[in-house]
């Protein structure tokens, strides 16, 4: 056998014996929603409620892919067996887009976060769109499909791309509760206790998180522990193939 071929062959071994640990001791996903492709809106902090029973969460992390630290973030969610969903900036795809890949190929979905992260209040409607257009392309370029989703940054909506993302079957994902993780002094212990208020206030929802943050990646294992001790259940959404 070749290197190469020994390699892969290891390695294919490696990757089942990991999902093969998944049991009752692991987080794991309890059920998955499977949106159409339409121009909803969903997350009850601006929207309408997805149809989630108490108790049930969707994870979502913004502002990836991040060569330091979504690989971190990937390996928590893969030992509690859970499935995420990510919302990528167009400029980071396409600073990274072989992780990009590897998101979907371990299992999760993803949608886009504009292109260049701006406050989009502030830009002309021409800006906006041009901004929409280039995230739009940098995602096609990796996956080779449209977004099904688009998260506002700062969860700041226009009125000129609420109704560009309607118009296109593009859902605007909105969230339902976060933990604040932005400033790279939180610790572990502020994030959970964070993650912990959250929950006791909604109760169930879509959680957002940012995998580009140091402090999140190195606290997800705690967060996920959390959830778990809670007895929340993990709903991993996805997106239907384009017509
Ligand atoms: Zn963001």
């Amino acid at each position: 056998m070749r290197l190469t071929a020994l390699l892969l062959a290891v390695l294919a071994t490696a990757t089942a014996n990991a999902a093969a640990q998944c049991g009752p001791d692991q987080l794991n996903t309890a059920r998955t929603i499977t949106l159409k492709r339409e121009g909803a809106q969903y997350g009850a902090l601006q929207h309408a409620a997805l149809p989630l029973e108490k108790g049930e969460v969707v994870l979502t992390f913004d502002d990836g892919p991040s060569a330091d630290n979504t690989p971190l973030v990937l390996k928590a969610l893969s030992d509690q067996c859970v499935k995420a969903t990510f919302f990528l900036i167009g400029e980071h795809i396409k600073q990274q887009p072989d992780l990009a890949r590897r998101l979907i190929r371990e299992g999760h979905s993803a949608g886009i976060h504009s292109n260049t992260h701006p406050h989009l209040g502030t830009m002309t409607p021409e800006q906006q769109l041009d901004d929409l257009k280039l995230s739009r392309a940098a995602y096609k370029s990796v996956f080779g499909v449209e977004p099904p989703a688009y998260r506002f940054p700062y969860l700041e909506e226009t009125p000129t791309l609420l109704e560009a993302l309607k118009r296109d079957n593009i859902t605007v994902a909105s969230i339902d509760m976060a933990i604040n993780d932005w400033t790279p002094e939180d610790t572990t212990a502020i994030l959970a206790q964070r993650l912990t208020e959250s929950l006791d206030k909604a109760g169930r929802g879509i959680i957002l998180m940012h995998d580009e943050h140091a402090a999140t990646a190195r606290a997800l294992p705690t967060l996920l522990k959390v959830l778990q001790d809670k007895g929340y259940k993990v709903v991993h959404l996805e997106w239907e193939a384009p017509k």
